[in-house]
């Protein structure tokens, strides 16, 4: 802290008002200062001289008025005399210390010396100003208090910036941080010289290491693996461009990404890579094709018998009369139903797959009179084959908590496929009761049967067993299919046992409207 103005020559306050010739306007104070001297005539001369200054002046005999003046209102500067009559200046400096104002303070004294300069700075004294003094030596002092005061407002708002943007940088790096770790990707970070600087556990896991193992190692050593050598390679001649890539471990295909990460000039400072585990979208992919192929097979068998039967009867090549090709137009009729039938099946298919999850709002339904109903559709078909139905629903059973057309879908195609697989003369079995809390509901059949080894397949898509039994038996392999996302989607499972010449028992298991 410099002390100013060693003892030197004073300049008489009263000429100090001949010497200022200049003369500010009151346009804007420039700060407001106290002055606190028992002395009149060093206040009212203070006073004075910094009015013309441009600052706002009040005036304190005492410390006690000096407090009262503090507490009544905000000042930038108090000056403050050594010697007071009811206190000294380092007392009431410490007084207003106490307060936690933001004011600068200097103390102006005829007793300067070194000891009073070190008490007064133990006690938090901004400047010295040693009496006598000029105007000059005032008015600079003055001016450099209001200096240090902005300037020490500025710092603390820098350092109030500083803080907060260090604490976001903080939350940034470890938000960041544990973005990264919680990355189901393996990621990879490597520096210019191919170091390793980050890797997260994924990474870890799939090079089966600690990931904190691998930092600072050359990358081409922890991938020196066979199935990395893509990823080694791209990082060698790695040209500053994105690269996606994949390679294969053992049954899983990965999709290997490299980005290069740059300075604030473009300077390539390394590469990030990011390895995804793609088998599953691989196989979902496989699946779909896969379906769409059998799908164009199941369209186009059908549509081609139908076109040869037109084909025959355009050409009238069995005469000119229609009764010979009535057989054969019942047969194309058929084949058109089971198209039709095949289109209703995949739009239930899709559909399903379109709404997913989603709950949709329904009342439960009464088991009973869907079964009953779903019977009277298979009426003829039951006579016409001589099959003997039995239905068994247990007393009291509350609704089931399916949507009502769900539950009917599902028991067209298993009733249609108890009597379809059914021998003639058979029975046709329908039990629902209660069994832990959830509803059971079996259909049964005394028919063909399913042999063991297909029974793992029964509810893919378009799977059907391929026996001379079943040859003759109309069908595109979709309706198990559907009944099992059905019950699915209802919170339900759908189980099958079936022995081969005897008979199959559909069981789906369905949670209970819980209200009843
Ligand atoms: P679709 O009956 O149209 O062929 P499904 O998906 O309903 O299609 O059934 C798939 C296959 O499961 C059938 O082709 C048949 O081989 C077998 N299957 C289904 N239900 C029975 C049953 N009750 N008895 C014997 N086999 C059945």
């Amino acid at each position: 802290m410099p002390i100013c103005g060693q003892q030197r020559k004073a300049v008489p306050i009263v000429s100090v008002f001949l010497r200022l010739s200049r003369v500010k306007g009151l346009a804007m104070s420039k700060g407001k200062v106290l002055v606190i001297d028992d002395e009149y005539g060093i206040r009212s001369g203070v006073d004075q001289i910094l009015t013309l200054e441009g600052y706002e002046v009040a005036e304190a005999e005492t410390g006690k008025e000096a407090l009262a003046a503090l507490d009544r209102e905000p000042f930038d500067i108090a000056l403050i005399d050594y010697r007071l009559p009811d206190t000294d200046g380092l007392t009431l400096l410490q007084n207003i210390r106490k307060r936690n104002l933001d004011i600068m303070t200097c103390m102006i004294t005829a007793y300067a010396n070194i000891e009073t300069a070190i008490a007064a700075t133990r006690q938090g004294i901004d400047f010295f100003l040693p009496k006598p003094f000029s105007p000059e030596d005032l008015i600079g002092v003055t001016e450099t208090l209001i200096r240090h005061k902005l300037l020490r407002k500025e710092a603390e708002e820098l350092k109030k910036a500083h803080e907060a943007s260090l604490l976001a940088l903080a939350s940034e790096k470890s938000q960041t941080h544990s973005l990264v770790t919680s990355l189901r990707d393996a990621v990879l970070v490597v520096n210019r010289t191919g170091e390793v600087v980050l890797a997260n556990p994924a990474m870890g896991k799939l090079l089966r290491k600690e990931e904190d193992s691998l930092l600072r190692k050359p990358a081409a050593e922890i991938l020196a693996a066979e199935p990395f050598a893509p990823i080694r390679a791209a990082l060698g001649q790695a040209t500053g461009e994105n690269t996606v890539f994949e390679i294969e471990m053992g049954d899983q295909q990965f999709m290997v990404s490299l980005t290069p990460f740059h300075s604030e000039r473009r300077e390539v400072l390394g590469y990030i890579a990011t390895i995804s585990d793609i088998s599953e979208v691989r196989r979902l992919a496989l699946e779909k094709s896969r379906f769409i192929r059998t799908m164009i097979h199941e369209f186009r068998s059908p549509m081609g018998a139908v076109k040869s039967i037109l084909e025959v009867a355009l050409d009238k090549s069995m005469g000119d009369g229609l009764e010979p090709y009535l057989p054969l137009l019942d047969r194309a009729e058929k084949r058109l139903d089971g198209l039709v039938e095949l289109i209703g099946n995949l739009l239930s298919l899709s559909k399903i797959e379109a709404e997913g999850k989603k709950k949709v709002a329904f009342e439960p339904v009464d088991a009973s009179a869907v079964v009953k109903e779903v019977i009277e559709l298979y009426r003829e078909k039951l006579q016409a084959r001589n099959l003997r139905v039995e239905v068994q629903m247990e007393p009291g059973i509350p609704r089931i908590a399916i949507p009502a057309d769900d539950l009917r879908t599902l028991l067209v195609n298993l009733i249609g496929n108890a009597v379809k697989y059914n021998r003639d003369g058979g029975t046709v079995g329908i039990q629902a009761n209660r069994l832990d809390g959830k509803a059971r509901i079996d259909v049964t059949d005394t028919g063909l049967g399913i042999q063991a080894q297909n029974l793992p397949h029964i509810f893919d898509e378009f799977f059907r067993e391929k026996r001379k039994e079943t040859r003759d038996i109309e069908g595109n392999g979709l309706g198990l299919a559907i009944v099992k996302r059905l019950v699915e989607r209802s919170s339900g499972k759908i189980e099958v046992q079936s022995t081969e010449g005897v008979g199959s028992t559909f069981s789906i298991y369905l949670p209970l409207n819980p209200l009843r």
